[in-house]
């Protein structure tokens, strides 16, 4: 039964141990071992949120950079292809500061 309610998230924890309060063939190993799975996944799931937000954060830093980049120093267009057919540019041409040119049409 642990195992279902552990494996399927079907209450919360907080409810299980509540509802396990009232019944009286409940063995505290049991509860034991299910708390202890509840808190095991829980410290992976926080785990891997961690290595998101560190990769999160070093996007949201190299971003800032670009900016400040755009921001204060020129921006040399060296382009020749169209980044959209990879053909070689031609006037008219639009280019944007994030390097990326294409031809007009
Ligand atoms: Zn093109």
């Amino acid at each position: 039964m642990f195992y279902f309610l552990e494996r399927e998230r079907l209450l919360p924890p907080l409810l299980v141990i509540d509802a396990l309060a009232s019944s009286s063939n409940a063995r505290l190993g049991d509860v034991r071992s299910y708390l202890l799975g509840v808190l095991r996944a829980e410290e992976e799931l926080t785990k891997q949120e961690q290595v998101l937000i560190e990769k999160y954060s070093a996007e949201t830093k190299a971003i800032r950079q670009q900016i400040r980049a755009i921001e204060t120093s020129n921006v040399i267009f060296r382009a020749n292809l169209c980044n959209a057919c990879n053909q070689h540019l031609e006037l008219p041409s639009v280019h944007f500061l994030c390097q990326h040119s294409f031809h007009q049409q």
